[in-house]
């Protein structure tokens, strides 16, 4: 695919020698795509990524796929935590929730799909380690956001999707204040999904946080952290199909 050079100054070696086995998925949140670019291309913006996709569907290559770019920040997953050392990172063109968050457009969705099948194609990146960077910083960020297609990505080949919704499980929702073993079991799934959280077995801001992060990526109609019975439902499915890769 054509990409347009706007080298970045800000990356530099990959650390700890892990593969690169994972794809962090972001929107810029800035007024807009110059604005966005200055702050990803400048020594004193102190961030990066290694690419940019427009609103129109153009594609900026800021940093070379084995280096270190800088966009995940305080990050974790599957224990991880130097997110920056074992990633790729592409920012998506959008002003987000501070400046007017609106849909991405389908052309740019269209240049996102291609660039993300070449990168899979690069690197030893499973479909359950395409994720967005509310995934790796819950609590922290929320981009790319509930407005992001998943789903259509998904279709594509590009990360993992439930098979399944069903409002009709029988499952109680458990919910900020709860306590006890159905907590610290809902905890230890999303732990074994690779979220950053500790099985405390108490339903705190973190653990809503995360369940939050994980609606905004699975079950984009309503992400208030509350863990009702289809995000239950549909975090079993997403580790079910896990398990079956394993
Ligand atoms: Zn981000």
């Amino acid at each position: 695919m054509k990409t347009v050079e706007r080298p970045s100054p800000n990356f530099n070696d990959r650390q700890g020698g892990a593969p690169v086995d994972i794809l962090v998925l972001h929107y810029t949140g800035m007024p807009n795509a110059e604005a966005a670019l200055e702050l990803l291309t400048t020594v004193e913006g102190k961030v990066s990524s290694h690419y940019m996709v427009g609103e129109g569907g153009a594609v900026y290559s800021l940093v070379a796929e084995n280096m270190r770019a800088w966009h995940a920040g305080v990050s974790s997953w599957g224990g991880a935590t130097d997110i920056n050392s074992r990633s790729i990172g592409i920012e998506i063109v959008n002003p987000g929730h501070e400046f007017g968050y609106r849909p991405f457009t389908p052309v740019q969705i269209e240049a996102v799909i291609a660039l993300c099948k070449g990168i899979l194609q690069r690197w030893p990146i499973t479909p359950a380690r395409v994720l967005a960077h509310s995934d790796v910083a819950p609590g922290r960020k929320i981009d790319p956001g509930e407005l992001f297609p998943w789903d259509e990505l998904a279709r594509h080949g590009i990360g993992r999707w439930p098979r399944l919704h069903t409002a009709d499980t029988g499952l109680l929702a458990i919910a900020p204040g709860d306590r006890g073993e159905h907590v610290a079991r809902l905890q230890g799934e999303l732990v074994r999904y690779g979220y950053g959280l500790e099985a405390t077995g108490v339903f705190d801001e973190r653990s809503q946080a995360v369940v939050s992060a994980f609606q905004r990526h699975f079950r984009r109609s309503r992400f208030d952290g509350v863990a009702d019975a289809d995000t239950q439902f549909i975090l079993a499915d997403l580790l079910n199909q896990l398990d079956a890769v394993a």
